[in-house]
């Protein structure tokens, strides 16, 4: 199945084996990085923005590039959710450009054919889902919809859909089609009991509910005719026990009866443990779970697990657990991922931080962002590259005041432009808010952030960094750099959101915030974390004080706690957690006065109250912007002027607080944009909801 290629002279050879070409049906993978389908919030309707994103993964070594989830047909239509589709020979327009863009680095172009069955509630088609039994999942979350029952003849139409996307797919150019049995998506419910009832052939037995996916497997072979290889996406843990899908289907018997029928089996988790977040699963942790697969085929296997290491890629392929390295979120944080470990440029890596800020894009239904890649998603509409980046435009020098996110990644942009910087920093570590919060429970790889970046900077001669420097306005004025950026940051307010009733609810106890307890300042007594934030911080904050021994609670006016985080996946997960550890959280609940006697909370819905130990208030609310030195600055123009001083601008949470993905994408912004004139941003044509508008 694979022969070795020519190393390259500086590829360190414990990494071959992972430039080996591997065979996949009647096509062949240059090498074993392959990039797995994964969403972009862009669609059929971006196709332009769609093949940006695609074509510099193709660009950075990925011998195989996939799109997003791809509907065959209308009855398919998931709908606040960005799906691409092959409905009509439009749909196939669009497709061409992402598969030219990709073939033209010399890359494999693969689609992941795709029916969601009674997942998806065709807001826009207005068609019935389908379902092999009439029982969908939980649709009516966002829509009160069930799916009906497919008769003999939907299936048969069905199965026609499918022919005629794999037809157009191949019109499109794509190599690898595939037929799409994860996610609860349809194929796997007629695999799985649960959701099939069905008593014809398409039921009962296991190999009755089988019969649909090997249908669909041939019908995609015939469709393509030799010229595409064909391959299964699967679902092969849902660690639901008896219920899922290794419980009642066993993995190993659908590999027995059909596991040679498709050219590449795509092994992946089901919906709630696919794409964990670094907070809650490590590198490679699909191992165990579908390590059960390669032993029953002989067709190659690709998985994923957030693979950054080459070293775990390597041990993944020489142990037999997978033949490709498959990646969705490394390939979005590195597009060049394969091509750094190909030329021995390993450190280089900017590796993904698991912190699922690019899966909520595609929750939202909005184009697809990266913490780590300030380029992801921009690389048609801005013409921004990951690795690449203009000149200089002139030889002014440059002040970075300030060393978290925004600041690091201007100064390494900027670096990277040829600009002379300084990078002033307060304190005498770098990475600001990123290295406080990656000391906080499940947090650490975030430190990846300022890793990356200070690793690069330490490479730019013309980048001088000054640790222990907080710098006032006089400082700024006599340092006399042409270009001043402040990147001085946020920190968290104490204050207390106004009652209903006016004014801020009465607290006598101590008072402290997210960053007293990352200075390490110690709470006494009961604690209560008032969450008013919608984001991570008020979990991680209680989580920290209940395992340093404290008696913790949580409150929060949201239904749910940490409610932004259903986006990220997470919100299920953190909950669990808390309760693990022995945290009682309230949620519904605003607070409404605290004395020595405790907390006293009401409901938001009737106003009922309830009372919780409380010796320290811990508030997750707001953040005020580090705003000294630039209303200082602002207040002597003179003197700024006369320094030489041309201009002055904030970033960052400086400028708006924020996640870090937008402290990132700030500093990259101002670097990118220095002396360009007017930045070009494309719009893509017919697409009028799509802000395209600088800021
Ligand atoms: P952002 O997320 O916008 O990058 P952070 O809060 O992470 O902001 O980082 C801001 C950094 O700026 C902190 O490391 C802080 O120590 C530093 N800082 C704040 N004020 C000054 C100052 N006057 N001089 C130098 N550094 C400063
Ligand atoms: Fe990784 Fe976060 Fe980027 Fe997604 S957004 S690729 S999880 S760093």
């Amino acid at each position: 199945m694979t022969s070795s290629s020519e190393p390259s002279s500086t590829r360190d050879s414990r990494y071959d084996i992972l430039f080996e070409p591997v065979a996949i049906g009647p096509v062949t993978a240059k090498n074993r990085f392959y990039q797995v389908p994964h969403a972009t919030g862009t669609g059929c309707a971006m196709p332009n923005t769609r093949a940006g994103i695609r074509a510099v993964k193709a660009e950075g070594g990925w011998a195989v590039v996939c799109t997003g989830y791809c509907s065959i047909h209308p009855t398919s239509d998931d709908r606040h959710y960005p799906f691409s589709s092959l409905w009509n020979d439009a749909d196939v327009r669009a497709q061409a450009i992402m598969v030219d863009a990709v073939h033209a680095h010399g890359a494999l172009a693969g689609v992941e054919l795709w029916h969601g069955g009674g997942v998806v509630a065709n807001k826009v088609t207005r068609e019935a889902p389908l379902s092999p039994s009439g029982i969908g999942e939980p649709v009516w979350i966002t829509h009160p919809v069930q799916p009906r029952t497919m008769d003999r003849s939907d299936i048969a139409r069905l199965l026609s859909w499918q022919r005629d996307a794999a037809k157009r797919a191949r019109s499109a150019g794509f190599d690898i089609v595939y037929v799409y049995a994860g996610m609860g998506y349809l194929p796997l419910q007629f695999l799985l009991s649960r959701y099939n009832k069905r008593t014809d052939s398409y039921g009962g037995t296991f190999e009755n509910r089988a019969r649909l996916l090997r249908e669909m497997i041939e019908i995609t072979r015939e469709a393509v005719g030799g010229d595409c290889a064909v391959a299964v996406r699967l679902t092969a843990e849902e660690n639901m026990g008896v219920r899922g899908f290794r419980g009642e289907v066993e993995g190993e018997a659908l590999l027995d009866l059909i596991g040679d029928l498709p050219d590449l089996w795509d092994v992946k988790l089901g919906f709630s443990d696919d794409g964990v977040t670094s907070r809650f699963a490590e590198e490679a942790y699909h191992e165990p779970f579908i390590r059960y697969v390669k032993a029953k085929t002989g067709k190659p296997v690709v998985g994923v697990g957030r693979f950054t290491s080459p070293d775990t890629m390597v041990r993944q392929v020489r142990e037999g657990i997978l033949d490709l390295i498959g990646a969705a979120r490394p390939s979005i944080a590195d597009p060049f991922l394969p091509r750094k470990i190909e030329e021995g440029r390993i450190d280089e890596i900017r590796e993904c931080i698991g912190c699922n800020v690019c899966v909520a894009t595609y929750a939202e239904g909005v184009p697809i962002r990266c913490t780590q890649n300030p380029t992801m998603g921009e690389e048609w509409r801005r013409g921004w590259h990951p690795e690449k980046i203009p000149a200089r435009g002139s030889d002014d020098s440059v002040l970075v005041v300030g060393s978290g996110p925004a600041g690091l990644e201007c100064a390494r942009a900027l670096g990277q432009r040829g600009y002379r910087v300084t990078l002033a920093e307060a304190g005498r570590d770098l990475g600001g808010r990123v290295l406080r919060e990656s000391r906080l429970p499940g947090l650490a790889a975030w430190s990846r952030v300022s890793a990356w970046r200070l690793g690069r900077l330490e490479t730019m001669r013309h980048v001088e960094i000054y640790r222990e420097s907080r710098l006032a306005a006089d400082d700024v004025v006599e340092f006399g750099a042409a270009r001043v950026v402040l990147a001085t940051g946020a920190r968290w307010m104490a204050g207390l959101p106004e009652s209903p009733d006016g004014g801020e609810p009465e607290v006598t106890v101590e008072v402290m915030t997210p960053d007293d307890v990352m200075d390490g300042r110690t709470p006494s007594g009961a604690v209560l974390v008032l969450d008013l934030d919608p984001y991570y911080m008020g979990g991680v904050i209680a989580e920290k004080l209940a395992r340093d021994g404290h008696r913790v609670s949580l409150a929060t006016s949201a239904p749910v706690v940490s409610p932004w985080t259903s986006y990220t996946g997470e919100q299920h997960g953190i909950m669990v957690r808390l309760l693990e550890c022995g945290i009682d959280v309230v949620t519904a609940h605003r607070l409404v006065a605290i004395d020595d006697r405790g907390a006293e909370l009401a409901s938001v819905y009737g106003g009922q109250t309830r009372n919780l130990a409380c010796d320290t208030l811990i508030v997750v609310g707001a953040r005020a912007p580090v705003d000294e030195l630039e209303r200082a600055l602002a207040g002597r123009p003179d003197d700024v002027e006369a320094a030489g001083i041309t201009d002055i601008r904030s970033i960052g949470d400086l400028h708006a607080p924020g996640a870090i993905v937008h402290a990132v994408a700030s500093g990259h912004r101002y670097a990118r944009e220095l002396d360009v004139g007017d930045p070009v941003v494309r719009v893509e044509p017919g697409v009028g909801t799509y802000v395209t508008a600088s800021n």
